[in-house]
């Protein structure tokens, strides 16, 4: 198969840092879309997945799920995408399009999906390799439309940070009159903020990081909770309709879950690699349930996308240069977002 080779940067080990290689990219089939890259968001998952934290990455790993570019190039039989549009492409480029999951539009479930870094590349062999890159082709049923009022590096989270967060409390029909709990201010968890506010819910943050009230309070929550602080978290004991955790790492789930109302629930989407011990007592008081949400599908994906047009949500970014990728990790690993980084990959030429 003819390739084009473009500039990217990878992780050839679990532990060296990333750094600039070249990658093959396939020439466009007639179903492809040939984007130019413009913008990625770094997501903790790419560092994970980077470090093998995960245990199942291949190297040379690329990593990079929200992305925002400009199509070059489509496929003669391409019928939803024009060169020169500005496109996104999440966590998955394909599916096997044909189980109850991709049926129902939840390709994020199906046993098959592909995703855009860490699967196997059906077309070249060899892992799929991510957005950290100048370019990449897609097959264009998982190619979405980007709302031009949006700007394009503040947008470009949504493509997983924001389907992440909207999904789950879409699912869980969050809306006024609800108190929701969100679980973390870094990349998802500001976007979770966004979208419940959004939603009408009453929002409260909860924050290891002091320092990161006066920003929860701005981006949308009512109360801001210091979970290290025992008083705070007691005066919250068995409040909640719902807590969404987009924690990174270990931490109690449980004290999460004794500040829910009967029958609330606790839905997880942060992943980190050790497992979170879950007590009985506070499940099985109040009837509690505690669950968890990966991604979005196709479809919801692009709903999230038009509702952020319309009410014109974005992420809180800081604009990096390629080579600044190991430095954005350090900080990451040390809650330093604020509160998604996104590559200028116009520093990769
Ligand atoms: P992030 O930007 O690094 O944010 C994580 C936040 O968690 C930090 O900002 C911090 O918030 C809090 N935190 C970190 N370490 C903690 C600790 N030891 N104890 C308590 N809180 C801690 O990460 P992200 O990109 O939002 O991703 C969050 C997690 O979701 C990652 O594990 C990622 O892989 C996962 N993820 C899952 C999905 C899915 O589909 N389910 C999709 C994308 C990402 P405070 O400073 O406010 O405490
Ligand atoms: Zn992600
Ligand atoms: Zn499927």
């Amino acid at each position: 198969m003819n390739t084009t080779k473009v500039k990217a940067y990878s992780a050839t080990s679990a532990t060296s840092p990333l750094a600039a290689t070249t990658i093959a990219r396939r020439e466009p089939t007639p179903s492809d879309v040939r984007i130019e890259i413009l913008y990625c968001g770094v997501c903790h998952s790419d560092l994970h997945f980077a470090r093998n934290e995960w245990n199942f990455t291949q190297y040379p790993a690329v990593p990079g799920h929200e992305i925002i570019g400009r199509v070059t190039a489509v496929g003669s039989g391409v019928k939803k995408f024009k060169v020169g549009e500005l496109v996104g492409v999440g966590c998955l480029v394909d599916s096997c399009r044909t189980c109850p999951d991709c049926r129902d539009g939840f390709e994020q479930f199906c046993t098959s999906m592909v995703m855009t870094y860490g699967s196997v590349d059906k077309h070249l062999g060899g892992g799929t390799l991510g957005g950290y890159s100048q370019g990449i082709v897609v097959t264009e049923d998982f190619v979405l439309r980007i709302p031009a009022n949006l700007n394009p590096a503040a947008a470009a989270p949504l493509l997983c940070a924001g389907i992440t967060t909207y999904s789950p409390l879409r699912h869980w029909k969050i809306g006024a009159g609800q108190k929701v709990g969100i679980v973390g201010l870094g990349g998802l968890g500001h976007m979770g903020v966004k979208f419940a506010r959004a939603f009408g819910a009453h929002v409260v943050l909860f924050t290891t990081s002091p320092g990161k009230t006066a920003d929860a309070l701005r981006l949308g929550a009512h109360e801001v909770v210091v979970s290290k602080d025992e008083k705070q978290m007691a005066a919250q004991a068995g409040s909640f309709d719902f807590i969404l955790d987009a924690v990174s790492a270990q931490h109690d789930i449980n004290a999460y879950l004794n500040l829910l109302k009967r029958d609330g629930n606790l839905t997880l989407v942060g992943a980190p690699n050790e497992p979170l011990p879950v007590a009985a007592f506070p499940l099985i008081f109040r009837r509690r349930s505690f669950s968890g949400s990966l991604i979005g599908g196709l479809p919801e994906t692009q709903e999230m996308l038009d509702f952020c047009g319309q009410h014109n949500i974005t992420s809180d970014i800081e604009l990096i240069r390629m080579d600044q990728i190991n430095e954005a990790y350090e900080r990451m690993l040390k809650s330093d977002v604020k509160y998604r980084f996104v590559i200028d990959m116009a520093s990769l030429k």
